[in-house]
């Protein structure tokens, strides 16, 4: 048994497909939804964690991609702005994964969005607005 976190986004024709539903029934697969959002234009994002055998797993993201859903594993809504970011290391001890830390010069920032779980300890935690969320 494995867990991907992974950020869906749905074109506005398919976010009324009942896909939950399907990676359950079809895939096997245990659903953890942390976020969701559907924009004014009808497109959706959702955030979670989907469990069980690797294989069901990316069966279920090819049936997704399949009708047309982007399945994003390293972005998962965290937003880094680069030009904002003065590397002031502030938001380092409150990311509990080190998606947020210094570059091996040790003076400048990095995000790595494969490692972040969206937990946005870094937002209230960023005193120059360099983190957001898309949700
Ligand atoms: S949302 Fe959480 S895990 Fe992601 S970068 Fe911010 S503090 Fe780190
Ligand atoms: S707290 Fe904000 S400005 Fe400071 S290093 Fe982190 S992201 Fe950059």
């Amino acid at each position: 048994m494995v867990t991907k976190r992974l950020l869906f986004f749905f074109p506005r024709c398919e976010t009324e497909k009942p896909i939950v539903y399907h990676l359950v029934k079809d895939f096997d697969l245990e659903i953890n939804i942390f976020r969701a959002k559907v924009t004014p234009d009808e497109e959706g994002y959702l955030v979670l964690d989907l469990t069980g055998n690797e294989a069901n797993i990316d069966k279920g993201i090819a049936w997704l991609v399949g009708f047309g859903v982007e399945v994003r594993e390293q972005d998962k809504g965290l937003r880094w702005d680069q030009e904002r970011c003065v590397s002031c290391g502030n938001c380092i001890p409150h990311c509990p994964t080190k998606a947020l830390r210094f570059e091996e010069d040790k003076r400048t920032l990095g995000f790595d969005g494969a490692k972040c779980i969206v937990c946005l300890n870094c937002i209230p935690n960023c005193p120059y607005g360099a983190c957001s969320s898309m949700f």
